[in-house]
C-alpha cells in the first residue's frame, strides 16, 4: 500500500484518541470556525499548518490557482463554499492565499503549457486579468519574476471578484467582513500580506499591526445628508 495512504490507520490509533475530546465537542455542537481560507491545492501550502489551526478551526477551500470565479459566471464549489461559509456559518475573515512557485500561475504567463489540459486552461481564464496587470505593469520581468508577480496580482484579483459575491458585499457593508490577501513563499516559509491602503505585499511581523486588504468597518456609498443637500 501507498505508505501515504496507511497513515490513515496511524490517525485512528495514535491521534485521534489525543484529540477524542475536541473531535466530541465538534461533533455534539457543530462548527464554528473562525476563518475562511481560500487556497492552491499545490501540496506545500497548507493552510492547517501556516495558521497552526486545529481541527475546527479553518473553513478552507482549495483549487488549482487559488482562483474566485466572480459571482454568476460560474456556479459551483467555490461559490457555494464561500457563501456557507459567510451566510450559514458566519465566518468573519477571508484570506486569498498565493504561494510562490505556482503551478496555475506558470501556465497563466506561459499558456502553452496547457496542452492537454482544456480544463486547466478554462479555469485560468478567471485570473487572465492578473496577467494583463502583469503584462501591463510589468513590462521587463521575465521567468520565476514574472511568476511571482503574476501570483501576487491574481491575490488582488481574486480578492476583487470575492466583493461580487453578494454575501460577501452585504457583509463588508455591515461591517461584518475583512478581507484578507496573502502570498507564501515556500523556500522562505514567510507570509507576506497585502496592504489595502498602499496597494503592496508587506511582511508579517510579529509586535506590528497585520497588514489587512480590507478592514471589517460599516460601508454605505449612498450619503443620505449629501444627496438630500445636493438635491
Ligand atoms: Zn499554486
Amino acid at each position: 500500500m501507498n505508505e501515504l495512504i496507511g497513515r490513515v490507520f496511524d490517525f485512528q490509533s495514535r491521534v485521534f484518541p489525543d484529540q477524542s475530546a475536541l473531535y466530541a465537542q465538534l461533533a455534539q455542537h457543530g462548527q464554528s470556525p473562525k476563518a475562511l481560507m481560500i487556497s492552491c491545492a499545490d501540496s506545500r501550502v497548507v493552510p492547517e499548518d501556516i495558521l497552526q489551526a486545529a481541527p475546527g478551526d479553518l473553513f478552507v477551500c482549495r483549487n488549482a490557482g487559488n482562483i474566485v470565479p466572480a459571482f454568476a459566471t460560474q456556479n459551483g464549489g467555490v461559490s457555494s463554499t464561500v457563501e456557507y461559509a459567510v451566510a450559514a456559518l458566519g465566518v468573519r475573515d477571508i484570506i486569498v492565499c498565493g504561494h510562490s512557485d505556482c503551478g496555475a500561475m506558470k501556465a497563466l504567463m506561459n499558456p502553452s503549457m496547457l496542452t492537454g489540459m482544456p480544463n486547466v486552461a478554462a479555469w485560468l481564464r478567471h485570473s487572465h486579468a492578473a496577467q494583463c496587470v502583469v503584462d501591463a505593469s510589468y513590462p521587463d520581468l521575465e521567468g520565476a519574476d514574472a511568476v511571482r508577480a503574476a501570483a501576487q496580482e491574481n491575490v488582488v484579483v481574486q480578492l476583487s471578484h470575492l466583493r461580487t459575491h453578494p454575501s460577501v458585499a452585504a457583509g463588508i457593508a455591515r461591517g461584518e467582513i475583512a478581507l484578507h490577501g496573502w502570498f507564501f513563499d515556500i523556500q522562505q516559509g514567510c507570509v507576506l500580506a497585502l496592504d489595502g491602503e498602499s496597494g503592496r505585499f508587506m511582511p508579517i511581523r510579529e509586535g506590528s499591526p497585520m497588514p489587512v486588504a480590507l478592514a471589517a468597518g460599516r460601508r454605505r456609498a449612498f450619503d443620505l445628508q449629501g444627496d438630500e443637500v445636493a438635491a
